[in-house]
């Protein structure tokens, strides 16, 4: 199964190891604070109906092998954590990214409140005239 990173803005970063089918690119930290995914993962789905009554001749996505038989699939896809693509999988994925980018953008706004009741208040005053001069904050994820 592959290790996912994580970061908890509390604590810093831990690792998860997951099935690919249970990654979430949001977790809680053992403390219970939503926690960011720091590296996100090639994740590879092979679709099933290549695999239904037989195999048509492929390239393997992940080692480039070619696969012939349904013992050569069934082996490239336990060697390199990959699953069979079912009906609704697509729709599962979207929905989750979805509901962890709320999460995300949720925890980001969280954050920079924490860190900006935090700050001198010359620092923030500072922030506030930047801000309504017309300088732009971009939120970049590192
Ligand atoms: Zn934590």
């Amino acid at each position: 199964m592959p290790r996912y990173v994580y970061c908890c803005p509390k604590h810093g970063r831990f690792e998860r190891i997951l099935r690919v089918s249970d990654h979430r690119r949001i977790v809680e930290c053992e403390c219970g604070t939503d926690s960011p995914q720091v590296i996100t993962p090639i994740t590879v789905v092979i679709p099933s109906h290549m695999s239904a009554t037989g195999v048509s001749a492929y390239e393997s996505p992940v080692s480039g092998e070619i696969i012939t038989t349904q013992r050569q699939r069934a082996n490239d896809l336990a060697a390199h954590d990959c699953i069979e693509y079912e009906p609704g999988m697509k729709q599962d994925t979207d929905r989750r990214v979805i509901e962890d980018d709320a999460r995300l953008d949720k925890l980001v706004d969280e954050t920079f409140d924490r860190e900006f009741t935090a700050m001198p208040s010359d620092k923030r005053e500072a922030l506030v005239n930047e801000i309504a001069s017309g300088a732009t904050a971009e939120t970049v994820r590192i």
